[in-house]
This record gives C-alpha cells, structure tokens and sequence, in this order.
C-alpha cells in the first residue's frame, strides 16, 4: 500500500509543425522519408489542491517567426483541466528552447524550477555558437533571468523530489540541463520526457533527435527514463502526435486540446 499521492496528469496541445520531415527526426536521417509532425505540448500535473506545470510554450508572434501554427494559448487547455495560471505555483521548464520556456506572464504566481546547468548553458560560453544558441531566443533568457532577480527561481542538481511522488531528473543531451519529470500516478511511475525523447521512436529505436548538446548523454537519457518509469509505455515524449492518438481526451470535445496521460492507454 502506497502512501504516495496519485497525480492526474494532461497533456496540453497549443502548437503543431506540419511540415516536418522524418529524415529530421533522427541523427543520419532515416531510409523511408516521409512528414512526421510535431505537435507542441505543456503539461499539467494535479495533485490534491495543488497544481504543477511542466513548460510554457510559445505564443503567436513567435511560432509565426519560427514557421509553426500557433494553435491556441496553452491557457484555454489548462482550463479546460481545470487548471487557474493565475493560481498555478510551480511551473517546471524542462530546458530553455523555444518552443518550452515562452509565454513569460502567463503564470503571475509562479516559481521556476530549472537546473543549475541549463542556466549557466543558455548564457554562458555556448551561446556564442551559432549551432547550440539557435533552439533559444534572447528574450525567454532574459525573461528567466528577470524571474531570477525577482526572486522566483528554483534551481537543481541533478535529482531532487519538490513534492511527494514528483521528481525531476537533470538528463542533459538534447540540451545541456534538461530535466525531465518522474510523477506518481494511479498507474504507477510516469515520466514525462519533454524533449528528452521528441518521439517515440527516437527512444524506442535509441537513435537521437538531430538537436543535442551532447549525444552520448541523449542516449543514456533514454536507459535513466526507462529506469524511472514503472514500463516502458509509462514514459511520455514531448512532441509525438502519437500521444494524443493512445491516450484519451481530458473530457468530451477537449480532443486535441487536453488528454488525460494517467489514464488506460486507448485499447488497453
Ligand atoms: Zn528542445
Ligand atoms: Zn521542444
């Protein structure tokens, strides 16, 4: 018998990329081209009177600047969850790319929790390089930083619980202080990915999305996930379109929009 809190827990839908290629899904492209799309995802993580967000997303204005459709304010999903931004208390950012830290005033209440590394990395020495400084933009860095002189960041170190049954892993790989987040719910251990695994297939196939600081720690990111989940389909990646495809809409008329990851997988 598990003491441990179950937490629900939805993936919010507010972006999509259309026009993504298979051969850019994977280091070495792959043989059988062909689109594979990316969706674009926060999480929303709800435990007893108490709600965690994983990620911000982008809004308008920058996934027109980066040629992605703009779907919806992740606000209209959360609220669909029944999730309020303005009471939301803790927002975790996986990593500083783009399209995971954005929407900078959407959480008034918030903490950051973000590791120690992907600080230093998103403004220190790597962001002279053209190659790893394009997955960011100047102003989500400064946004964080204007958090930080506000006092509202949280850093870690590599693991630490910040509530019962919900973690985060620093994995790095993809980018340098990405975490990932492990959570209990009634099925047992979750871990959402975020872009730790952009698909299913990058972990399932150990071949890694071509966007990485470092390509060893993108693989042995897979094997520490397959660790902490409770089974392998217990981990959740962070722009599958397959997600929303096994796992059922929050509610009827939210699909596409919020679907609910601590429930069955859709035919068992
Ligand atoms: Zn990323
Ligand atoms: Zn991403």
């Amino acid at each position: 018998m598990s003491a441990l809190p179950s937490y629900e827990v939805y993936a919010v839908r507010y972006a999509h990329n259309a026009n993504a290629r298979r051969s850019g899904a994977f280091i070495g492209g792959d043989a059988h081209d062909g689109p594979m799309p990316l969706d674009y995802f926060v999480w929303a993580i709800k435990g007893e009177g108490r709600s965690f967000i994983l990620d911000t997303g982008f809004d308008q204005a920058m996934g027109d600047k980066r040629g992605r459709q703009f779907l919806r304010s992740p606000a209209v999903g959360l609220k669909a969850v029944g999730v309020d931004p303005d009471a939301v208390e803790d927002v975790i950012l996986s990593h500083m790319h783009y399209d995971h830290c954005g929407n900078y005033d959407l959480f008034p209440r918030a903490r950051y929790h973000i590791q120690d590394k992907e600080m230093a990395y998103c403004t220190g020495r790597c962001m002279c390089h053209f190659g790893l400084r394009v997955p960011f933009e100047e102003d989500d860095v400064v946004a964080i930083v204007r958090k930080l002189f506000a006092g509202r960041v949280a850093f870690h170190d590599g693991a630490e619980e910040i509530a019962p049954g919900l973690s985060l892993h620093h994995v790095g790989g993809h980018s340098k202080g990405l975490q990932v987040v492990r959570v209990h719910t009634r099925r047992g251990w979750m871990v959402l990915a975020a872009d730790a695994s952009h698909f299913y297939a990058n972990m399932e196939k150990g071949r890694a999305f071509p966007i990485l600081h470092n390509h060893e720690d993108t693989l042995e990111g897979y094997a520490t996930m397959r660790r902490l989940a409770s089974a392998p389909d217990a981990i959740i990646p962070g722009h599958d379109p397959l997600v929303l495809a096994r796992y059922p809409a929050a509610a009827p008329g939210l699909e596409g929009i919020a679907h609910r990851l601590d429930a069955d997988p859709k035919g068992g």
